[in-house]
């Protein structure tokens, strides 16, 4: 699906932490395909995390690409952390958009280090946002979707939701959680034509990744680490010899799932990540 159609004409697809990154990705490939968007990021950065997050501007950007597309846009300042401030979003996009169709639990953030360094930051932020964010999205959107009888919900979960590596207990832990709770959400909202899916991306090209942060977790053996150093690292976590994958690898799944046509698909997770999959179960 990499020709865009007009499959989601009429549509309202709403994405969280839209400011830049795969959420950016996604919002575009919904409007390019005919939708009308309702886009949110906190647009601030998060103490425990050590890089800098989106900002008002990116989330600007982003909306004034989703215009240029000719697509409606409602665009806020929002964490998903907060759950009143997603329902009034979702109430004002039923308000002036007639409901939101496609919900796509995108926002999350990385932080690193060992389990005996988590402080109370790193793990308040990377649990708030990774798994109650996606609970939050999901508890606002899916009571409008099941009165309607329709609606695709997407949770983005991660390769470290099926494994674990050193340093990432905060993060596997909201990662492997969004698959469960994604599993019981599907399985309460299938009787009323809401899907459930999750896509579990390996490491993609955004500002998560290229970050002077990372780089030296990766790399403590060196003083000021380049990409170039980090990139044949970060290869090994793949079973297909590339290092970063495209956003809009993950996009194409992201697309799939959200598909009118993807009725009967709920429940389920699909990794882009390169082949990390072949090595789990
Ligand atoms: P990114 O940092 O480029 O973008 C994330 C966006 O989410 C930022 O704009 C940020 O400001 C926003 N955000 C963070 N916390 C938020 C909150 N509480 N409320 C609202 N907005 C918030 O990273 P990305 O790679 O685009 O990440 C998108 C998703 O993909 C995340 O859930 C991430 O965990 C997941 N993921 C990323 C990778 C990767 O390698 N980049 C790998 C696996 C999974």
């Amino acid at each position: 699906m990499t020709t865009a159609g007009n499959e989601f004409a009429g549509r309202v697809a709403l994405v969280t932490g839209a400011a830049r990154g795969q959420g950016r990705t996604h919002a575009l490939a919904f409007a390019e395909r005919g939708a009308d968007l309702v886009i949110c990021d906190r647009c601030s950065d998060a103490p425990g995390v050590g890089y800098p997050l989106g900002t008002e501007e990116d989330l600007a950007e982003t909306a004034r690409l989703i215009r240029a597309l000719g697509r409606k846009v409602i665009a806020v300042t929002a964490d998903t952390a907060d759950r009143p401030a997603l329902e009034a979003l979702v109430a004002r996009a039923e308000a002036e958009l007639g409901g939101v169709d496609v919900a796509v639990a995108n926002a999350g953030v990385s932080a690193m280090s060992l389990i005996t360094d988590h402080d109370q930051a790193v793990w308040d932020d990377v649990v708030d946002t990774n798994l109650k964010g996606v609970f939050n999205t999901i508890a606002a959107c899916a009571p409008g979707m099941a009165r309607r009888g329709y609606g695709r919900i997407v949770t983005v979960s991660s390769m470290l939701g099926r494994t674990a590596v050193p340093g990432q207990a905060a993060y596997c832990a909201a990662k492997w959680g969004v698959i469960g709770m994604s599993k019981s959400a599907a399985s309460e909202l299938a009787p009323q034509g809401v899907t459930v899916n999750v896509v579990a991306p390996g490491n993609i090209d955004t500002p998560m990744v290229r970050n002077d942060n990372l780089y030296r977790v990766v790399r403590p053996d060196l003083d000021e680490p380049t990409w170039d150093d980090v990139a044949p690292v970060l290869q090994q976590n793949h079973a297909v010899p590339i290092a970063v994958l495209d956003p809009f690898d993950v996009t194409r799944a992201v697309l799939f799932l959200a598909d009118e046509a993807s009725t009967y698909i709920t429940g389920i997770v699909v990794p882009v990540d390169a082949g990390a999959a072949s090595r789990t179960s």
